[in-house]
């Protein structure tokens, strides 16, 4: 049989780490299995679900390329099977028109909590005469439907989850569950299981959270005598604190639209979220597509917890620091060929992109990127640490300028006169301008280390990169004498 699978986010919020990594594990079994990923937005909710919220939805899957097979489908659009099904599970005796009002409920309510037991519907709408549900319809009395959960004090539904193993669940531990409001609008516990069956799913593969519904789904199949999917459960990801993450609590870092924004590379993220809830037997955890597709494994989802390990206000770690981490390594060891578009991407946002960079400096750009993404953790980066190689127009770190040039004040004199001597050379490569350096400082009497690190700060504005030298290189003659001759201007005279 094909395996079908779903990703069926309620478009109500945003999109989430811990809903990407649900898309991710199907998309990967999909995939893996020859199988048909399906992207369902169950839109049911209509006060709480927005277009915005929908589009979040295809634009982060699209930007992760976690692409579908069908649709979007949309639940509301399938309303009318949902409410025959209830139809059906009324006329079959498996649900029932329940008229109790809000105030009846409370009151059983209360009475429950006064006596310490925890609550559920007594189920006396179920014990009603026809007669009575008659009259009461004709009288338009308002109704819920609830599903008649079987009351033989030895049932119980149990099913075998792939991640959590054998889940059994009394029957009598399940109250009679609405299905359809009085509004005549049916419920998600409803319309999840109706729509899985329609699109033919042979897995579920869903959050935890997930868990408690599943032997509701599972009556309502075995209700309607059909055989229900395979479950998956997956471990929720918690913070750091075993709180479950969340954009209230945690603010944008859950988000993922957040990590587009500050320039992760898509398919790295996929790769860190795999491993939130996943592991390879042998440890390994990069892979690229393919391989992680191969590598993958519903048996394999660990059934604890994850940690996202993200501390509040930490700028440099601001997100788990091995998702920065996974980040630096594929933007410092990916093909050059697949990371340039990103590049391009990052610079055109920052309005620092010239055609010239895919033309005539096409050669120079691949080396000057080449050479400043080893140091780099985000694309976000190439346009800002990296500014300095892609314009004029960069700024000065406060404190470079102190520690490398106001604390040398003869550098006011050398830097331009160093300048000049740069513009004379005939090659200006790395070699040469080392050469240069090396015979400047020693004619000077002045330690090579201050004249490196001054020119360091004077013509990248800060006090770290690469190599001085391969810098100097990719920076280029003009652009290095222009800047030490107006390093003057950082250093004032006394
Ligand atoms: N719409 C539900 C949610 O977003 C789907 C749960 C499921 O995958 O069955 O939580």
């Amino acid at each position: 049989m094909q395996v079908r699978v779903r990703f069926a986010p309620s478009p109500t919020g945003y999109l989430h780490i811990g809903g990407a990594r649900t898309a991710l594990y199907n998309w990967l079994w999909a995939r893996k299995n020859n199988g048909v990923f399906v992207l369902r937005i169950e839109d049911t909710d209509l006060e709480r679900s927005t277009e915005e919220a929908v589009q979040q939805i295809l634009d982060g899957l699209t930007w992760l390329g976690l692409e579908w097979d069908e649709g979007p489908y949309f639940q509301t659009a399938n309303a009318a099977k949902h409410l025959e099904t209830a139809n059906r599970l009324l006329e079959t005796g498996h649900a029932y028109r329940c008229f109790c009002t809000k105030e009846e409920l409370d009151v059983q309510r209360e009475a429950a909590e006064a006596a310490r037991i925890a609550y559920t519907y007594d189920g006396r709408c179920r014990r009603l005469p026809a007669e009575e549900i008659h009259r009461k319809m004709e009288a338009g009395v308002p109704y819920v439907i609830r599903f008649a959960t079987p009351r033989d004090p030895t049932a119980a539904v149990a099913f075998d989850d792939l991640v959590y193993g054998r889940v059994e669940k009394r029957c009598l531990d399940i109250e009679d569950f609405v299905i359809v409001r009085s509004d005549g609008r049916p419920l998600y516990i409803l319309c999840n299981a109706v729509d899985d069956e329609q699109d033919r799913i042979t897995h579920v593969i869903r959050g935890a959270d997930g868990i408690a519904n599943t032997p509701k789904q599972i009556l309502i199949y075995q209700a309607l005598g059909i055989k229900p999917p395979v479950f998956a459960h997956m471990p929720l990801t918690l913070d750091s604190k075993r709180t479950k993450l969340s954009k209230r609590r945690h603010g944008e870092v859950v988000t993922l639209a957040y990590y587009r924004e500050r320039g992760f590379l898509p398919w790295a993220l996929c790769n860190f979220m795999a491993l939130l809830g996943w592991s390879s037997p042998d440890g390994r955890e990069f892979f690229t597509r393919e391989e992680l597709i191969e590598a993958f494994d519903l048996s394999r989802i660990n059934r604890a917890n994850s940690v996202f390990n993200y501390v509040p206000g930490d700028e440099k770690n601001w997100t788990d620091p091995k998702a920065l981490h996974f980040n630096a390594t594929y933007i410092r060891t990916m093909p050059m060929d697949e990371l340039l578009p990103y590049v391009k991407a990052e610079l055109m946002d920052a309005g620092l992109w010239r055609d010239s960079f895919e033309g005539e400096r096409r050669e120079w750009f691949s080396r000057t990127v080449d050479l400043i993404r080893a140091r780099y953790h985000t694309l976000k980066e190439f346009s800002t640490r990296g500014r300095c190689y892609f314009s004029d127009d960069f700024t000065f770190d406060d404190e470079a300028v102190k520690k490398n040039l106001l604390k040398h004040p003869s550098l006011r004199e050398l830097l331009p006169e160093l300048a000049d001597r740069l513009a004379k050379l005939a090659v200006f490569d790395h070699e040469s301008t080392e050469d240069a350096f090396r015979s400047f400082a020693e004619e000077k009497g002045i330690k090579a280390g201050i004249v490196i690190n001054g020119t360091r700060t004077a013509v990248s504005g800060t006090s770290v990169g690469p190599g001085l030298f391969e810098m100097l290189e990719v920076l280029g003659q003009d652009r290095v004498v222009e800047r030490l001759r107006k390093a003057p201007a950082l250093i004032p005279a006394n």
